[in-house]
């Protein structure tokens, strides 16, 4: 496994974070996000700390049990760490995970529906699933259980009541996927609001998973 440069993961948690924030995917000081620096080290957020005024040097460095190896006296790494554990265990694949709570995407949960794959394109090609984990106490062992079977089978995955979890190469990727899942369940709410929703046709489905399956990577 390649090292990524500490100063470049902690720099680019910090870029993706701004974001993350000013579109509102998180508020005051919820959501966190990970990177993975090697083999056995992970950067985290901190817990507690407000996002938009967060520095590159409150961000933590944890082991694979969630003890710091580096990190500011008085700050303790985010309460999700072992969900973000929990999901580079599962995924050789990923090296970003970022955890955030979307509106749109987290209500269709709360209102029972499943993530909506048939209505637009591009996320059906950009996200092939977006399973739901059973819900769990934020910050507990069982969180981070809960999501062991829905990440196996995709990056993206919405935690019932609570948020989002997607995962990528990248933070950009995993930014992307977050911001095209609750793009998809905005839409879903708008369009429920003017009539009854007309879904794309098996057959169109059947091609956009053949083409979305070139896009990942997965053939
Ligand atoms: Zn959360």
């Amino acid at each position: 496994m390649e090292p990524i440069n500490e100063e470049f993961a902690r720099a680019e948690i910090i870029r993706i974070t701004q974001i993350v924030t000013a579109q509102g995917l998180v508020r005051s000081n919820d959501g966190n996000i990970s990177v993975r620096l090697d083999e056995d080290r992970f950067l985290m957020t901190p817990s507690g700390v407000y996002k938009m005024t967060m520095e590159a040097d409150d961000l933590i460095v944890v082991d694979w049990e969630g003890n710091v190896i580096k990190g500011r006296p008085g700050l303790k790494p985010t309460s999700e760490t072992q969900m973000h554990l929990e999901a580079y265990r599962q995924r050789a694949d990923i090296r970003a995970v970022l955890h955030a709570h979307p509106i749109y995407a987290t209500s269709l949960t709360i209102a029972g529906l499943p993530f909506p794959m048939d209505i637009i394109p591009e996320a059906a090609i950009g996200l092939g699933s977006v399973p739901v984990a059973e819900y769990a106490t934020p910050g507990s062992r069982e969180l981070a259980d809960s999501i062991q079977g829905p990440i196996r089978q995709s990056k993206n995955i919405i935690l019932s009541h609570h948020g989002t979890i997607t995962a990528g190469n990248t933070l950009e990727e995993a930014l992307i996927a977050l911001e095209r899942i609750e793009h998809t369940a905005h839409s879903y709410f708008v369009s429920r609001s003017f009539g009854e929703i007309v879904p794309l046709s098996e057959e169109e489905l059947g091609k956009l998973q053949i083409i979305g399956r070139k896009v990942r990577g997965e053939v």
